[in-house]
């Protein structure tokens, strides 16, 4: 489509526009599609933890910016020049509900690895760039979403809760990656830091690989007891919290892990993490996405045990086919809808960001289509 617009109605985006400032209710005409670009109605968004790390100022984004970047729709119009498939091969049609990579890697770009496609330069990503103009469909606090052309999209069945279905294209695709990182999970012991939606998820991919035992430690005790309802066989309080009683914190080391895994990003747990690690054992961090205080490791320790550290950052395209899978065929199984504790309008992006950074509750859904 080469028309300036659309012929879609004008639509609504909530611009961000630094920390402590009102957020900012805008209406744009829907542009025409570029090349390869998919017009998507945007029907729910949820807010991922990196979103209330900008919102809250402790990470930076640029000074106008559509937030959200957990986002399913259905397509509304797809231009010519698309393959017409989705990541799976499967055609896809107008009225089809999608999930999509948080990322889009630029034509003509070569990834710095094939299996890390999210490190290419020039790298778009969903909820995280410059609003400008009527270039404003890019995040999912809006009516619309424009996907760009070589965005990794995947058809899902409409009987998906959309509170379900728009968490896949963050927290479960970056769990997915972290558990491609750590290879083996069937016959071992994993402990996981941090009971967010993250951890939890963790735990129920675990629990499907065939760990056979699953720990979560949390500095919210209140959040542990998800962690059985996800296949976790010991919930810890983290340590160090005050008022604890002696004894009800993490016993260290803990029954001496194969695999830990931190979604917390917090310094303190990720020493510890490696503190619990059996010989040969490895440490996968994923929570670090915020500016803190270096690690303190005993290099010593991680030599004579023979540890690895491998750190994840988002994710890559096996990993988004792969955690889309496990959400299909595991929905029903684990409580994944409960997660998302409190539903919230557009109009009500201010009381959603208020709620989700004061009281922490897993997750805070936005309703955007009806
Ligand atoms: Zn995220």
């Amino acid at each position: 489509m080469n028309d300036l617009l659309s012929g879609f109605p004008p639509g609504k985006a909530v611009l961000f526009n630094g920390q402590g400032k009102p957020f900012e209710f805008i209406t744009r005409q829907v542009p025409g599609l570029k090349a390869g670009e998919i017009l998507v109605k945007t029907l729910y968004t949820t807010l991922c933890g990196s979103d209330i790390h900008t919102y809250c100022g402790r990470r930076l984004e640029p000074p106008h910016v559509v937030l959200g970047h957990e986002i399913v729709g259905d397509i509304l119009s797809i231009d010519p020049a698309h393959s017409g498939k989705d990541f799976r091969g499967e055609a896809i049609k107008v009225g089809d509900r999608i999930t999509w990579s948080i990322f889009s890697v630029p034509a003509g770009i070569t990834a710095p690895r094939a299996d890390m496609p999210q490190k290419s330069p020039s790298l778009f990503k969903y909820g995280h760039v410059l609003a400008e103009g009527d270039d404003v469909f890019n995040g999912g606090l809006a009516d619309y979403c424009i996907l760009r052309s070589n965005t990794a999209l995947i058809k899902i069945d409409a009987a998906m809760p959309l509170k379900v279905a728009a968490t896949i294209s963050c927290a479960h695709s970056t769990v997915m990656g972290a558990i491609r990182v750590a290879a083996e999970i069937s016959g071992k012991k994993v402990l996981v830091f941090g009971a967010g939606l993250l951890g939890l998820s963790c735990l129920a991919m675990c629990k499907e690989a065939g760990a056979t035992a699953i720990g979560i430690t949390d500095v919210d005790p209140t959040r542990l007891h998800w962690g059985e309802k996800f296949g976790a066989t010991a919930a810890y309080a983290y340590p160090g919290v005050e008022g604890l009683p002696p004894g009800e914190g993490l016993p260290l080391p803990w029954p001496e892990a194969d695999i830990v895994f931190d979604m917390s990003g917090n310094p303190q747990a990720m020493k510890m993490g490696i503190d619990s690690l059996a010989v040969g054992g490895c440490a996968i961090w994923i929570g670090a996405v915020f500016p803190a205080k270096p690690v303190e490791i005993d290099a010593q320790k991680v030599v004579r045990k023979l540890l690895q550290i491998r750190g994840l950052h988002n994710y890559n395209y096996e990993d988004f086919v792969n955690a889309t899978a496990f959400i299909e065929d595991n929905y029903k199984k684990y409580p994944f809808e409960e997660l998302i504790e409190k539903e919230y309008s557009l109009d009500d992006i201010e009381e959603a960001f208020a709620f989700a950074s004061n009281s922490k509750p897993v997750r805070v859904g936005i309703k955007i289509g009806e």
